[in-house]
C-alpha cells in the first residue's frame, strides 16, 4: 500500500510509522553512544543499563518487579521478542491462540513454529471491537500451548477491558498455557483508557512473557529496540531462540533507550497528547465523509466500515484500499489484510479498512478533504452497494 500511495501521490495513512522522528535528545545520545564507541556487538542479553531501565520501567508504572539479570531480555524490536517467544515455547502438536483481526508477525511466528494457529474474533460494537468470550473458551484446550495477546490492539485500536483480561487469565491457567503479550502500545492510549499488562492479573506472572519496544513510544520505529520479561526459565528459553536469530543488536541504541526509558515520560506524555489531537481530527474527519467508525482507545489506528462506499470498481474492503489511492489520493488498509483468508472475522470486516493518525496534521486534514470529495462526488448517493 506505501508503494501504491507513492507513486500515485496519495496521503499514505496506511503504514503506521511516524512521519516525525522521536525527541532530539534520545537521538543525540545515540549518537554519542558512537561517538564514545558503542559499536560492536552488545551482551546476549542486552546492556546492563538498558535491562535496568526496563526493570525499573515495569516496577514504576505497574508495580510488576523483574530480576533485570535473568529476568530481562533486549532484542530486536518486539518482533523478534514476539517470534522468539513463540518458538521458544510452542512447536508441531502445538495450539497457539491469538486474537483475530492480528498483527501480521504473530501468524508468521506460529506458522514457522509449525504450530497451529486458533483465533478468536473481536466483534465490532458501539464502545469498540470487543473481544468474544465464549470464543476464547471455546478455543483453548489440551492442545493449547500458548495465548498471544496484543492490547493496546492493532488494527483495531482496542484496549482490553478488565473482563476481558480476567477471561484470558483464567483460560491460561485452566488450560496451563503460556501468555505471550505485544503491549507495544502501552503508553498510547485515549479518553482515559488504562493498559494493564496480563502479568499484572493474579497467578499471571509466572506464566507471562511480557513483549513490548521503543518503536512506537518514541517515535523511532527503525530503531527495533525492543524487551521481553518474565519468570527466568521462560526468558531463558526465549533467549535460547534470540542467540541464532540476531544475537544481539542495536548497539548505540541500547544506551539512549535506556536513558529514554529513566527520563522520557515527558516526551511520552506529550507525544500521547498529540496523537490524541490527530485521533480526533481523523475521527471526525472520517465521519463526516461518511464512513462509520469505531472509536479507538489506544494505538495509532482508526478502523472504518467503507461500506457506504462500495461500488463495481472496489466491492470489499480489499478492493476499496486498492482503488482509493487513484481514485481519492488516499491510502489504508484493509482489515482482511489481518485476518485468516475465510474465516468468520475476514467475513465480519471484509467492508473495513484501517486508517493511521500518526501522520502530521497537515497530512491528515488533506487526506480528510479528499475523503469528503469522494463522498460528495461519484460517491455515497451514486453508488449502490453491489
Ligand atoms: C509495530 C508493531 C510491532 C513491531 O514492533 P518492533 O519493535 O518494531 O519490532 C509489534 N506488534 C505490533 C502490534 C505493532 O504494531
Amino acid at each position: 500500500m506505501s508503494a501504491l500511495a507513492e507513486a500515485e501521490g496519495a496521503a499514505n495513512l496506511g503504514q503506521g510509522f511516524p512521519d516525525q522522528d522521536g525527541p532530539e535528545w534520545i537521538r543525540a545520545a545515540a549518537a554519542t553512544a558512537i561517538g564514545e564507541g558503542a559499536n560492536q556487538y552488545p551482551p546476549g542479553r542486552g546492556i546492563a543499563a538498558l535491562r535496568s531501565a526496563v526493570a525499573e520501567h515495569q516496577q514504576r508504572r505497574y508495580g510488576l518487579a523483574f530480576d533485570p539479570e535473568t529476568e530481562v531480555l533486549v532484542t530486536a524490536g518486539a518482533t523478534e521478542g514476539l517470534t522468539a517467544a513463540v518458538l521458544a515455547v510452542a512447536g508441531p502438536g502445538d495450539d497457539v491462540i491469538t486474537l483475530e483481526p492480528f498483527y501480521d508477525s504473530h501468524a508468521a511466528a506460529i506458522a514457522m513454529a509449525g504450530a497451529r494457529h486458533v483465533t478468536v474474533p473481536l466483534r465490532a460494537e458501539e464502545d469498540g471491537f470487543r473481544l468474544d468470550l465464549e470464543a476464547l473458551r471455546a478455543a483453548a484446550g489440551p492442545a493449547t500451548r500458548a495465548i498471544l495477546v496484543n492490547s493496546p490492539h492493532n488494527p483495531t485500536g482496542t484496549v482490553l477491558a478488565p473482563e476481558e483480561l480476567s477471561a484470558i487469565a483464567r483460560v491460561a491457567v485452566d488450560a496451563d498455557a503460556v501468555v505471550i503479550t505485544d503491549e507495544v502500545y502501552e503508553h498510547l492510549t485515549f479518553d482515559g483508557a488504562e493498559h494493564t499488562p496480563l502479568a499484572t492479573l493474579p497467578g499471571m506472572r509466572d506464566r507471562t512473557l511480557t513483549v513490548s519496544s521503543a518503536g512506537k513510544t518514541f517515535s523511532l520505529t527503525g530503531w527495533k529496540i525492543g524487551w521481553a520479561t518474565g519468570p527466568a526459565p521462560l526468558v531463558d528459553a526465549v533467549l535460547a531462540i534470540k542467540q541464532f536469530l540476531t544475537y544481539s543488536g542495536g548497539a548505540p541504541f541500547q544506551p539512549a533507550i535506556a536513558q529514554a526509558l529513566v527520563h522520557g515520560d515527558g516526551d511520552i506524555a506529550e507525544l500521547k497528547r498529540s496523537l490524541d489531537r490527530r485521533r480526533m481530527l481523523l475521527l471526525e474527519g472520517l465521519r463526516s465523509a461518511g464512513f462509520r467508525t469505531v472509536r479507538p482507545s489506544g494505538t495509532y489506528f482508526v478502523c472504518a466500515d467503507a461500506g457506504p462506499f462500495l461500488r463495481e470498481e472496489a466491492r470489499d474492503g480489499a478492493a476499496f484500499a486498492r482503488w482509493l489511492p487513484g481514485a481519492a489520493g488516499v491510502a489504508c488498509v484493509p482489515l482482511t489484510a489481518f485476518c485468516r483468508p475465510g474465516s468468520e472475522t475476514s467475513r465480519a470486516l471484509s467492508d473495513w479498512v484501517r486508517f493511521t493518525f500518526v501522520k502530521d496534521e497537515s497530512v491528515l486534514s488533506t487526506a480528510i478533504e479528499r475523503l469528503k470529495g469522494l463522498g460528495r462526488g461519484a460517491g455515497l448517493s451514486a453508488a449502490p452497494r453491489p
